[in-house]
């Protein structure tokens, strides 16, 4: 499955209780501590803090717990099937096979702490491992993959990118007739047109620091949303180059961030999804507002039917 490549040390001291201070009358005003930026970066921190700088903080600095949904689950559970189905000899790569693994797996994922939190019924879990199916199935509407090369799975890739400390975990590495390939499983909705090239970063920040751990080049990168479509692109250096000065920006902003200790709150749509919505004024508010707005349109629309 996958793991969250961040990692972050925190400076700021536990609070004095009491007020009373506990430095020695001669130590002087105590100088008040700074949150120290994670060590390294990973595709998923990158898009926290460009998605809401606080709510980075929150995960990353405060290392508050950000416990996996059920989506989130029932596609890691899908990842994993798939991970060690593509490990098998090529013809072995069937339906049946990944229905096997498949068994094997879930007592794992059923016993897992965050599985366990979403408190199934028996009705309910027979619907979450329908829907892990479903995509572990989609696969073989996207590709065969006994037909697949595969040079490696869940591959650990940690370079330095434009000055940044970088580390993912590629989903598959395979080969293909020009050359190696970047693909990256998703369980979620497939992005419109307008978004897909966006989606394309993380695989193409993974493409960059393939090359630059084995000098090799990936020729294409590529994520498959499974049961849905693929979304791929050719990798050349003037995309290499683009995206990693993206995430160099990003590096950039996370240290400024930290040495003013400000967190910008950045509200929107997603607050209503943010496991730290509590602890967020800005973001409670923002909560508040939508649903508002959604009840007065919803009592407009009555009375417009009345
Ligand atoms: S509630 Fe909204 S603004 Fe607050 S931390 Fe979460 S995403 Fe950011």
């Amino acid at each position: 499955m996958k793991l969250d490549s961040d990692s972050t040390v925190s400076t700021s001291s536990a609070s004095n209780e009491g007020g009373v201070s506990a430095s020695p009358d001669f130590a002087g005003p105590t100088i008040p501590s700074i949150p120290a930026p994670p060590p390294r970066l990973s595709p998923s921190g990158a898009g926290t803090f460009n998605q809401c700088p606080r709510r980075w903080k929150f995960r990353y600095i405060d290392r508050l717990e950000d416990p996996p949904g059920e989506d989130a689950l029932a596609g890691s559970f899908a990842h994993r099937v798939l991970e060690l189905l593509m490990q098998r000899r090529p013809a072995q790569r069937t339906v049946d096979e990944a229905r096997l693994i498949a068994r094997t797996e879930w007592p794992e994922t059923e016993a897992m702490s965050d599985y366990q939190a979403l408190g199934h019924n028996e009705e309910e879990s027979r619907l979450f491992r329908w829907k892990a199916w479903a995509a572990i199935e989609g696969l073989w509407r996207l590709e065969d993959p006994a037909a697949v090369d595969v040079r490696a799975t869940e591959q650990d890739v940690e370079a330095e990118l434009a000055g940044v400390p970088f580390r993912g975990i590629v989903d598959r590495l395979e080969e293909e007739g020009d050359g190696m390939i970047v693909t990256d499983y998703k369980s979620g909705k497939a992005p419109s047109p307008r978004f897909r090239r966006s989606r394309l970063d993380q695989v193409l920040l993974y493409a960059a620091a393939v090359e630059a751990s084995t000098g090799e080049m990936p020729v294409r990168a590529r994520l498959l949303y499974l049961g849905q479509r693929t979304v791929g692109m050719d990798v050349n250096r003037r995309e290499i180059e683009a995206v990693t000065e993206k995430l160099a920006g990003t590096w950039a902003d996370i240290h400024t961030a930290c040495a003013d200790d400000e967190f910008e709150p950045r509200t929107g749509p997603l607050c209503g999804w943010c496991p730290y919505v509590s602890m967020c004024p800005q973001g409670t508010a923002e909560v508040a507002k939508r649903a508002d707005s959604k009840a007065d349109r919803e009592a407009e629309l009555l009375a417009m039917a009345s």
